[in-house]
């Protein structure tokens, strides 16, 4: 999730074009903006523009979409050949794909669990969290709760044993929980076709109780990520925040999903879990 209401309409669109246009933004003009940004958008930024222009986290992912990673400057290339349309179909352009609600797409099937890892979802939660760390770990039971509650398939285990070591590199657990000090965001996951040294969950705890939404949801939106969920807000339905076409849709369009920004014309004030993110994940991974 983004990290301040105010700010997000405009950087959680993050529409590669959008994007560029937050890092180099027109001159000052006040008479034709709408018009200026329409001209704008004809002219994609370049790669080097736009690599320049995305944030990279402590551990060298880039961030897209607000809160999704991408591991290496190759797939950062494929997505952006992907937005500004110039992809030539090669890798089937599905090699970050997410699932909703709408699945990513990766490899031209589901980016999904087994049905034997789904009911295994094994996480460690830092103790570098501090004073925080309790904060962390209800919210991150809470969150997973929303989900295992739609389907019985679905079991996030805490591995409280592995907390004094939880990284990415701990073989113990699935994904690791860990604090980043980063305000581009509010916290970060993956994705199931993410290898094992991309598989953790970052969180900024200060922004994770000051948000406004609940802890719980925020972290449920982490976690909706991690079961291979995708942005709602991504679907031509919303009417902004487009993404990209590497998803395939598994209910109706949803404007009050868990994983549609409220910002982007959604329809939640909380993020809460709504009954299609339920009979989404019913379709995936069974009830
Ligand atoms: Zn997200």
């Amino acid at each position: 999730m983004r990290v301040t209401r105010a700010g997000q309409a405009f950087l959680a669109a993050a529409a590669l074009v959008v994007t560029a246009l937050a890092a180099s933004p027109a001159p000052a003009q006040s008479s034709d903006t709408s018009t200026r940004t329409e001209d704008q958008r004809e002219a994609p930024p370049s790669f080097a523009e736009f690599k320049a222009s995305t944030f990279r986290d402590a551990d060298g992912q880039y961030i897209v979409n607000g809160d999704e990673p991408i591991s290496t400057e190759r797939k950062l290339r494929q997505y952006y050949d992907r937005m500004v349309g110039s992809d030539d179909g090669a890798d089937g352009g599905k090699d970050d794909g997410s699932t909703s609600l709408v699945v990513n797409q990766d490899g031209g099937g589901d980016d999904v669990w087994s049905s034997s890892q789904v009911g295994n979802l094994t996480y460690c939660v830092s103790t570098a969290f501090g004073s925080d760390y309790g904060v962390v770990v209800d919210a991150m039971a809470a969150g997973a709760g929303l989900w295992e509650g739609a389907s019985s398939a679905v079991d996030f285990v805490h591995v409280s044993s592995a907390d004094a070591s939880c990284t990415t590199s701990n073989s113990s657990v699935l994904f690791s929980v860990e604090p980043t000090s980063t305000t581009q965001y509010i916290a970060r996951a993956f994705f199931p076709s993410s290898a094992d040294f991309e598989r953790n969950v970052l969180v900024n705890s200060y922004s994770l109780q000051t948000s406004g939404w609940p802890p719980s949801n925020i972290l449920g939106h982490e976690l909706g990520h991690s079961l291979g969920f995708r942005h709602e807000h991504t679907r031509p339905e919303a009417g902004t925040c487009f993404e990209d076409n590497n998803w395939r849709p598994l209910t109706p369009y949803d404007s009050s999903s868990i994983m549609h920004y409220p910002q982007c014309n959604g329809t939640s004030s909380d993020l809460g879990f709504s009954a299609y993110d339920g009979q989404g994940t019913r379709t995936v991974y069974g009830s």
